[in-house]
């Protein structure tokens, strides 16, 4: 299959290229020249396959030209390694717990199955692939372990200083060897940009094989669409029930990859796009104008957003109109005190405990409950863990968090990381530096 540009759909290029490269040079973003129908006969299957075929299934659509098919069932036997289930909350609430990887967050879906297929494509080459990522807080921690000690590929992790938790940083940067981490003197936009100008400067190109691992490369996005259809699986007769799904977002890849998945054939109504209060894009749902803003802090750090880069994925898949991309998203927003209203109530009426990601999603699917009497299933994505934001979530639940085994481990780990500035020009020093 070729993948096009958002911002010219002229411009084909192979698989190999959309996923080494990340990003097209006019500033789009690839989208897949066709996203499939899946046949009646997987969704008549869909409950007796297990995660693994399921996803399997699902790939090939998109990669079977590419990609042998025994190379994609390794691949996926490694990426997609651990449960995502469905939880029973409230009436008509159900939870899809994205937090059983090895960093506790729905981006090890997307990083491990990248990372690998990445390791694929340049096991024959000479060259170095050097990985680019921006990370608010989850990304990095999970793209650096999908990709730690893969032979070929470095990794540089740059993420804002002093606007990630303790626990985030662990993850990311105590690992070393192929895995360099920056901590930039500013906030995530600027992290973005500098990997944006880094990925076109026609000077680096000349040194390093560059690339990014942000949710701007189309196959980390691919992969979480296999968490969609494996949620419906365990809705029973999910085919004849009425299903929205609320998707806590701040770059919106989550959303963008449930948007594939609904293309391809998943029976779902609506999604709902919750944020914080960086809320462009429920604004855009409102008002039909998207304008971009500087991200505001927020306790769901990893949703403070201003300017979401898939967003033009979206307009994308709905040819710009305002009107159509209504119909399959609501959006919503909630401020901190709100996030945490929730997460107390919830814990004191269930015993479950939120993360704040996961509690803006539950606002946004309440909500929509409350006006959506016709619906009888609501999901929302549990992000994270919420041991992964315990400082925020205990004095809220007034209790403790228990931490599992595999964070815990990385807490013990000492942070290796350097300091640099939010100028460009500081950042190619480093790179051309850092190069060879
Ligand atoms: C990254 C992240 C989000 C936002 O996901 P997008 O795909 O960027 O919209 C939400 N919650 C958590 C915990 C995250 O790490």
């Amino acid at each position: 299959m070729k993948f096009y540009s958002t911002a010219d759909k002229s411009n084909l290029v192979s698989l190999r290229e959309a996923v080494l490269s990340g990003m097209p040079n006019d500033n789009g973003l690839y989208m897949p020249e066709s996203i499939p129908r899946l046949p009646e006969s997987f969704f008549k299957s869909m409950t007796s396959m297990d995660y693994q075929s399921l996803s399997f299934e699902i790939a090939r659509q998109f990669l079977s030209g590419d990609i042998p098919a025994s190379v994609l069932q390794d691949i996926i036997h490694e990426a997609i390694n651990f449960p995502t289930p469905l939880v029973d909350i409230e009436d008509r609430i159900k939870t899809l717990e994205l937090f059983h990887g090895p960093t506790l967050a729905f981006k090890d879906v997307g990083a491990r199955f990248m990372s690998r297929l990445m390791a694929y494509l340049v096991k024959d080459s000479d060259h170095k692939l050097t990985i680019l990522v921006a990370t608010s807080g989850d990304t990095g921690g999970a793209v650096a372990n999908g990709f730690y000690r893969v032979p070929g590929i470095d990794v540089i992790v740059l993420y804002p200083a002093g606007k990630i938790s303790l626990i985030q940083e662990k993850q990311m940067a105590t690992l070393g060897e192929n895995i360099t981490d920056l901590k930039v003197n500013g906030t995530f936009d600027d992290c973005q940009r500098l990997v944006k100008a880094a990925l076109v400067d026609p000077d680096i190109k000349k040194s390093l094989m560059l690339t990014s691992a942000n949710s701007i490369n189309i196959f980390r996005l691919i992969p979480q669409t296999f968490y969609y259809f494996n949620a419906l699986r365990q809705i029973e007769n999910f085919r004849s029930r009425s299903i929205v799904i609320s998707v806590p977002s701040g770059n919106f890849g989550n959303l963008t990859a449930g948007l594939i998945a609904k293309r391809m054939g998943l029976p779902v109504q609506r999604f709902i796009a919750a944020t914080n209060v960086n809320h462009v894009v429920p604004d855009y749902l409102n008002s039909g104008k998207f304008e971009p803003k500087p991200s505001i802090q927020t306790i769901s750090n990893a949703m403070d957003v201003g300017n979401p880069s898939n967003f033009s994925r979206i307009l994308d898949l709905y040819d710009s109109s305002w009107k159509k991309i209504k119909e399959d998203i609501q959006g919503v927003y909630f401020t901190d005190d709100e996030t945490r209203q929730a997460i107390t109530s919830v814990k004191k009426i269930t015993g479950y405990t939120l993360d704040p990601h996961g509690a803006v999603g539950y606002l946004g699917l309440k909500k929509y409950l409350t006006q959506h009497q016709e619906v009888d299933t609501g999901l929302f994505l549990e992000t994270a863990h919420p041991a992964k934001f315990k400082d925020i979530v205990e004095p809220v639940i007034q209790d403790s968090v228990e931490i599992p085994e595999r964070l815990a481990d990385f807490l013990t780990r000492e942070i290796q990381t350097h300091a640099l500035s939010n100028q460009y020009t500081d950042f190619k020093e480093f790179l051309l530096t850092n190069s060879n």
